[in-house]
């Protein structure tokens, strides 16, 4: 056994987004830091995240911009640091945002390399120590507080934070290895599924459609009740469907189903009936095709006609009562035929984790274990598309820090 003849204020377990705020914010009280991770390269969601463009933050973030079992403390953390906070923290280390529609706040730059390339600068001037291919495999108590093991060898510190991700994109780092090393202290985790990802659908139906993208309304129903409702670019895929609404409802329909009847249904256009009264009047003569043509890419249009089984040529004046009515219940609420989520491998984000029930919620500390932090999105706590997972990352991850010194005292 190797052991680290220094010893550590702090260790943070994970270089994604929440550790590096986190042990800059540490460093900045004075504390010596020490941050590992497993990764050869870090950060790389904060590479890959908005289109490479990184959607930092978002002007105006609530609780209500979240999922978790305890909204309260995801709010008391929030304010603790507001996105003008993140703003200001990002301006200071020389990456501007700017703040594009829906109040998303992305680097002046256009490139996510800008916001990790500013993270890492920063975490050195500070002096920060980040180790990257050190994977921790366990904690135990230790001499000083903590014994950190990464394999053979053993690293002393006072206190912990982990900041290890969840479960999405693993190619990445984020195994879910937090949640074991948690586990060992009593914490008890939310169950975990896949958000923010996109939806499979039944076999084959619309692949015809691969690359279209349609303006839909989309409402999840919950044992026949209406639970959520988005406007929405409906992009289908060549396995089921996507776009940013099905993303933000993912969740939902992973976590309500098993237990409850749900259905999500498409609108793809409100009012058909009126729609197709007035064609009817200006062109009588033209087809079926041609009113759908009016609303709809081409390749949708007739993809709507073999599935509903109607000819393409019958003009719209011809159109039998039974056939209109087809159409009608079709354009309105089609209910999508979804058999699943694509998966962790392709969410961006884990809804649940480590439960607020076991942290105390102003400092996000182990209730369990004294000078155990945690913060990001190993906690149970995951937010809808538009800066709020990084929001959530940035803000726990100070907030964990602002514990750790009070701890450390
Ligand atoms: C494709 C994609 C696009 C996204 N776009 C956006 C966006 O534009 N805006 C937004 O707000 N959110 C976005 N997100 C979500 C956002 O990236 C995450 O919410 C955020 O990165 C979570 O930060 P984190 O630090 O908690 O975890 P992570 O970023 O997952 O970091 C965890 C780190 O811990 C390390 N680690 C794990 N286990 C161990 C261990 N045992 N020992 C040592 N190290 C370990 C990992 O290597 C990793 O570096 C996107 C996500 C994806 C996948």
């Amino acid at each position: 056994m190797n052991k680290d003849i220094k010893q550590w204020d702090c260790i943070v377990i994970g270089a994604g987004a929440a550790g590096l705020m986190a042990s800059i914010e540490l460093a900045e009280y004075g504390r010596s830091t020490l941050l590992l991770d497993s990764q050869k390269q870090v950060g790389a969601k904060i590479l890959m995240s908005g289109g490479t463009r990184c959607n930092v933050t978002n002007r105006a973030v609530t609780e209500k911009d979240y999922c978790s079992e305890h909204p309260k403390v995801v709010r008391n953390i929030l304010r603790f640091f507001p996105p003008e906070e993140t703003i200001t923290f990002f301006k200071k280390i020389d990456v501007p945002l700017i703040e594009e529609k829906k109040g998303q706040c992305y680097p002046k730059t256009q490139r996510a390399k800008t916001v990790l390339e500013g993270l890492l600068k920063k975490v050195k001037d500070v002096g920060v120590i980040l180790k990257t291919e050190n994977k921790v495999t366990k904690i135990s108590k230790g001499s000083l507080g903590y014994a950190v093991y990464v394999g053979n060898t053993m690293y002393d510190s006072k206190s912990v934070i982990i900041a290890t991700g969840g479960l999405s994109y693993p190619n990445t780092g984020s195994d879910g290895s937090g949640y074991k090393i948690a586990k060992k202290y009593a914490h008890t985790t939310v169950a975990t599924s896949p958000a923010l990802t996109p939806l499979r659908m039944n076999k084959n139906i619309w692949t015809s459609l691969m690359g279209v993208s349609v303006k839909t309304t989309l409402t999840l129903r919950v044992d026949g009740k209406k639970h959520l409702e988005k406007e929405t670019d409906l992009l289908f895929t060549h396995f089921g469907v996507s776009g940013l609404g099905v993303l933000d409802l993912s969740r939902h329909w992973l976590r309500k189903r098993g237990d409850h009847a749900v259905v999500l249904n498409a609108c793809f256009l409100k009012g058909v009936q009126e729609a197709l009264d007035v064609f009817v009047v200006k062109y009588p003569k033209k087809n079926i095709k041609s009113f759908l043509n009016e609303y709809f890419p081409q390749r949708f249009s007739t993809a709507v006609l073999t599935y509903l089984d109607l000819e393409s040529s019958i003009s719209v004046l011809q159109l039998a009562k039974i056939n209109r009515k087809k159409l009608i219940a079709f354009l309105e609420a089609y209910e999508l035929p979804i058999t699943g989520a694509v998966g962790y491998g392709k969410a961006e984000v884990t809804a649940g984790g480590i439960s607020f029930k076991e942290v105390h919620s102003k400092t996000l500390e182990s209730k369990h274990s004294p000078g155990l932090f945690f913060c990001g999105e190993i906690l149970d706590v995951d937010g809808r598309i538009g800066g709020f997972n990084f929001q959530w990352a940035w803000a726990s991850g100070v907030v964990a820090a602002k514990g750790v010194d009070s701890y450390v005292g």
